[in-house]
């Protein structure tokens, strides 16, 4: 006999329950411990991952497989093209093996669920057990609700309850270790295991080399990489997060979203670190930086929550796999259903403008040279392209989501649609619709003296003063022409008239 924990995107070896719970059973039994992740081309495809996050996702499967080794565990990676065929794969492993017992971390997304769905049912039909966790949120889904029963759908109260569940459930923050070792006997059982390689990034999402050097150096993978960052972090930098966070040209932030989205780090792990820097245990009191540090990690279980809650919103991105320009709107659902009316531009030389960062708006097009180099984006970035995209270009925000999800390496589902559908105010507890985000004072905001713009605009680095901030307004014309920077392809004015009239005649107000 022997015991499977099935790794999905719980790719850490602490702090992971279904891999602990999973190591208990085999250490009870007198079993050996099999790991197995699978990778499917398919499923990449159809969730749009990145070339940049698959890339990050094998290099941390090496990382997981000589830790998992050091404890006489294997870890057997094998490549299944067709994403249906999953279920059945692992039900094979298991019969090879004689295994009897799979153990697995729950994903919220639609089609996850009904794979893990099929693998119950499988997994019983054989007579084998299968046990699957809450491991990716602070707080599990459906464990809070308002007090009249119902799911809620704005994040203040709903944080309220969230610190106030932790609070009460203290356990809910706490470590789990890492697997026991095997014991010898257990060891030698499977001990071909350890000598099958883990295969090469499949074809499909391979990054070109250059790409690939830059990343690996960006984005070290690994769990060890992870806490390395978020000690770092809560050492040196979280007592300003509030005043910080939102100057892009600064490190102010933890970058740790691609951790926490390829689950090399627990979300119980960031939160803890954090709370052990402050002076209370108390998640909303203290130190003001951690407390709001901690209350943008819940950010990340809000979105997961509204996915489980309402998980039609889902349907957005699965339809949404066609060319640029005819996306068929009827089959995209926004969380606020009576914003499905509203009569998108598909503006191609648009898009396209905005998606190589050549908008003639120099914040914009830095955030979004940003992406293209780095896979990630800043936040406060974020909501400005996406607002633009949306707002002053009046594109569909389905294209934008799906293009973040492309090439971030930090992509994950429910954060993404939540930021999109909150930056295009057709989201759960969004921006509200009439509240349109002025480039040129975004910029003079949150990028004062223009290095942000400088470091990823290098046509614009030579422009002094506030000029950077808009060049063909404010006298840098000529030096602007001369380095080949596009003049603003809208008037922001005019497209923000646009916008308000569009976004009200779709929802039906005048
Ligand atoms: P920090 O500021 O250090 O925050 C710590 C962690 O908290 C983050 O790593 C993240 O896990 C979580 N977090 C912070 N802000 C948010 C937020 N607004 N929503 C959800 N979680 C949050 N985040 C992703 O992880 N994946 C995405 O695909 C993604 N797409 C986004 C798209 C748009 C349009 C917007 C506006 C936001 C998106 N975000 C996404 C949220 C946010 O931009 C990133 O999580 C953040 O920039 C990551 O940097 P950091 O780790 O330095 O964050």
């Amino acid at each position: 006999d022997a015991v499977v924990h099935w790794f999905k995107m719980d790719l850490r070896i602490t702090d992971n329950r279904a891999l602990w719970e999973a190591s208990e059973k085999a250490r009870e039994a007198g079993v050996p411990l099999i790991c197995i992740y699978i990778v499917s081309p398919q499923d990449f495809e159809a969730h749009l991952t990145s070339p940049a996050r698959v890339d990050f996702m094998i290099r941390t499967l090496h990382v997981i497989k000589k830790d998992l080794a050091a404890l006489d565990i294997p870890l057997y990676v094998e490549e299944v093209e067709k994403r249906k065929e999953i279920p059945n794969r692992i039900i094979d492993f298991m019969e090879e093996w004689g295994a009897s017992h799979l153990f697995a971390n729950m994903e919220y997304e639609v089609d996850e669920l009904r794979r893990e769905a099929k693998m119950v049912r499988l997994c019983t039909a054989r007579g084998f057990s299968m046990d699957v966790f809450h491991d990716t949120c602070v707080v599990p889904p459906g464990a809070l609700h308002t007090g009249s029963g119902k799911q809620y759908a704005v994040y203040t109260p709903w944080y309220r309850a969230w610190v106030a569940h932790v609070h009460k459930n203290s356990e809910l923050l706490n470590a789990f270790e890492p697997p026991s070792r095997n014991p010898p006997d257990a060891r030698d059982k499977v001990a071909t295991l350890f000598d099958c390689d883990i295969p090469d990034v499949p074809e499909n999402k391979k990054l070109p080399d250059e790409d690939a050097k830059r990343l690996h150096s960006l984005w070290p993978a690994g769990e060890h990489e992870a806490m390395d960052r978020v000690e770092k972090f809560c050492e040196e930098r979280i007592g300003q997060y509030t005043e910080r966070r939102n100057i892009p040209a600064y490190a102010g932030t933890a970058s740790i979203s691609v951790h926490l989205a390829a689950g090399t780090l627990s979300a119980r792990a960031a939160i803890r670190t954090a709370r052990a820097r402050n002076k209370t245990k108390k998640l909303d009191a203290g130190i003001q930086g951690i407390q709001s540090w901690i209350s943008e990690v819940a950010w990340r279980d809000f979105y997961k929550h509204v996915l489980v809650n309402w998980p039609y919103i889902w349907y957005a991105i699965s339809y949404s796999a066609c060319p640029h320009n005819s996306i068929s709107v009827n089959t995209l659902l926004p969380f606020k259903p009576e914003y499905s009316n509203i009569e998108w531009s598909y503006n191609a030389s648009h898009f396209v403008a905005w998606c190589e960062g050549r908008t003639g708006f120099p914040i914009v097009d830095a955030a979004m040279r940003q992406i293209r180099s780095m896979g990630y984006m800043h936040n406060r970035c974020r909501m400005i392209v996406a607002s633009f995209l949306a707002k002053d270009l009046l594109i569909d925000w389905r294209m934008g989501e799906r293009f973040f999800m492309e090439h971030l390496i930090d992509g994950d589902f429910a954060s993404n649609n939540g930021g999109w559908g909150f930056s295009s105010s057709v989201g759960v507890d969004p921006q509200p619709y009439f509240r349109i985000f002025n480039p040129l004072l975004q910029s003079e905001k949150f990028d004062p003296d223009g290095d942000y713009i400088r470091k990823w605009v290098p046509e614009l680095a030579e422009i002094k003063g506030k000029a950077i901030h808009d060049p063909y307004g404010r006298g840098a014309a000529v030096q602007a022409k001369k380095a080949g920077y596009p003049k603003p392809i809208v008037d922001h004015k005019e497209s923000r008239d646009r916008a308000l009239s569009a976004y009200k005649a779709g929802i039906g107000r005048d």
